[in-house]
């Protein structure tokens, strides 16, 4: 037994690569405290010998410079059996940059890529590795953005609802800040007689609404019968969530902008939330998402996970208080043109291919150079 593992050659990451990409919109997109025309993606690819592990992040450009002069330093040379040492090196490498924002997401970004390249390595799946608790993720259409008209709403939601068979759809609402409650009420109405009653109607309102004006809004429209009601005050506002969440039927959600446990615990505790958002290429990669998980649970919470939704499908279903994936249209977009692996969520879930080492997907290198800005400046 010593003379086959004496003979190994030590494996170590050899290599961090990271590339910025931007992806345009496909019409202009808002919500109801921001709009935008294209989404940055910020891209890891840790090698091995010949294998590489892939993760990313949606955020912005910047996280490269984190990852190229605070992480590289500690990942290069890392062992990559290890990735809980190389995340624990990260996060003290980062201490004076401080971890919320943006350095929060570079290490998700390199979380992600280290838990890959050791599921390949390993020549297992990710879902296999992490142990899996249920064979599939249910998935919620999300989208429904402020700038929509009625006609591309209708045809957004029909697509989920209808053709895909996805029994959860959210919408954005609270469009320009809480200033337009009258077109908020007509799109939630809108949206429940488009997909019918057996579909169930999220929102989210991205933090634009005072606290009475959110229940209000949720008395005036009861006839809809919303059931998730997310970020409808700021998610830093966790008295203003919590007195929400009293006054309404439906669960009161945030979390999506958590870099670090403490977060995820004060939300918690101040019984902010009925269901706790996290996301793997914010909170800390997968090495953060089972523990933020872990707090959840013990606040009596399930969790759901937040866009990226490649991504969290190995780790929601090796989860055991997981909810339910955001199946949201930009990432389902820019990772069906970039990827080649993705999954289907028709019916309501999706499985990741236990065939597959790692996460199972891999970078379309000649897609992804259309939206690299090095390498369109270089062909300039
Ligand atoms: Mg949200």
């Amino acid at each position: 037994m010593s003379g086959t593992s004496g003979s190994r050659r030590p494996r170590a990451v050899e290599e961090l690569r990271c590339r910025v990409l931007t992806i345009p919109t496909d019409q202009h997109e808002a919500d109801g405290t921001l709009e935008w025309a294209s989404t940055t993606m910020v891209v890891v690819e840790a090698r091995s010998g010949d294998t590489v592990g892939l993760g990313w992040t949606y955020g912005p450009s910047a996280c490269a410079q984190v990852v190229a002069d605070q992480l590289r330093p500690v990942v290069v040379n890392a062992d990559p059996m290890a990735v809980p040492g190389t995340w624990s090196a990260m996060v003290r490498a980062t201490r004076n940059a401080t971890r919320p924002g943006l350095v929060g997401y570079a290490i998700s970004a390199v979380d992600v890529a280290l838990w890959d390249l050791k599921a390949r390595l390993l020549g297992v799946s990710l879902a296999d590795l992490f142990g899996a608790v249920r064979p599939e993720a249910p998935v919620y259409g999300s989208g429904g953005f402020t700038s929509y008209d009625d006609a591309r709403t209708v045809e957004q939601l029909s697509g989920w609802a209808l053709e895909q068979r996805i029994p959860r759809v959210k919408i954005k609402i609270g469009e320009d800040w809480g200033g337009r409650i009258d077109r908020d009420e007509h799109r939630i109405r809108l949206a429940r007689r488009t997909v019918g009653e057996g579909t169930e109607l999220f929102v989210d309102a991205n933090g634009a609404y005072t606290a009475k004006q959110a229940v209000r809004l949720m008395r005036a429209v009861a006839d809809a019968d919303v059931r998730w009601f997310e970020e409808p005050v700021s998610s830093d506002h966790l008295a203003g969530l919590a007195e929400v969440r009293s006054m309404v039927d439906a669960d009161v959600a945030a979390g999506e902008y958590g870099t670090d446990l403490f977060y995820f615990a004060r939300m918690c505790a101040a019984g902010a939330v009925d269901c706790l958002q996290v996301d793997v290429t914010r909170a800390g990669g997968y090495t953060a998402w089972f523990r933020a998980a872990a707090v959840a649970e013990a606040h009596g919470l399930q969790v759901s996970g937040h866009c990226a939704p490649h991504l969290h499908a190995p780790a929601a279903v090796a989860t055991q208080n997981f909810r339910h994936q955001e199946w949201f249209h930009d990432h389902v977009r820019i990772e069906s043109m970039l990827l080649h692996g993705t999954l289907d969520p028709s019916g309501g879930a999706v499985r990741p291919d236990r065939s597959r080492p790692g996460h199972g997907l891999v970078l379309d290198q000649d897609a992804a150079a259309r939206f690299d800005a090095a390498t369109a400046a270089s062909t300039r």
